[in-house]
């Protein structure tokens, strides 16, 4: 489980792969709405920028203020915050916010409608020039990484998991 994952993008984009220590997808796959009244879960995505690769070190958890429900999760506890705020300050400015995951009560999950508007706005807000988005489904997640390209279109490309990897998880 110490090993990192390999996502790779389906199709030409300016990140070419994003690093994922296995044992945090273990970690999120905790999450899974597996039982009908399991709520929608989430947290932040945090890593580092090393062009072209994105690296994720860290994810933050749902907490007790996040608001949830079966088909939504609003991140609203400030432990999310608080755990960005002290992993810039503790690797020299270089772990920083990278994106959003949550959980779909769904096999294979697909973003919504409410999703990509959130993600857009994410992506304007200017965090990180390149955000990661992760939806964690019942057999599978889903993951694409969205920027804004140099004409402004905020442009989303879905990323998948090469064989190798997938047994990282097994
Ligand atoms: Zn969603």
């Amino acid at each position: 489980m110490q090993q990192d994952v390999i996502l790779l993008p389906q199709d030409e984009c300016a990140v070419e792969a994003v690093l994922i220590p296995g044992a945090l997808l273990v970690a999120l796959r905790r999450y899974q709405q597996v039982t009908t009244s399991d709520p929608e879960s989430g947290g932040m995505i945090l890593g580092r920028i090393r062009d072209p690769f994105l690296d994720v070190s860290n994810v933050t958890f749902p907490a007790s203020g996040d608001r949830k429900s079966r088909h939504l999760f609003v991140r609203k506890d400030r432990t999310h915050h608080e755990a960005a705020v002290y992993l810039w300050e503790h690797s020299n400015h270089e772990v920083g916010y990278l994106g959003e995951w949550h959980t779909h009560p769904e096999d294979h999950p697909k973003p919504s409608s409410t999703d990509l508007k959130g993600w857009m706005k994410v992506i304007r807000d200017g965090h990180s020039p390149f955000c990661l988005f992760i939806i964690v489904g019942k057999k599978t997640s889903y993951y694409c990484v969205g920027y804004s390209c140099e004409d402004k279109v905020i442009t989303f490309f879905e990323f998948g998991m090469d064989d190798a990897s997938a047994q990282v998880l097994r």
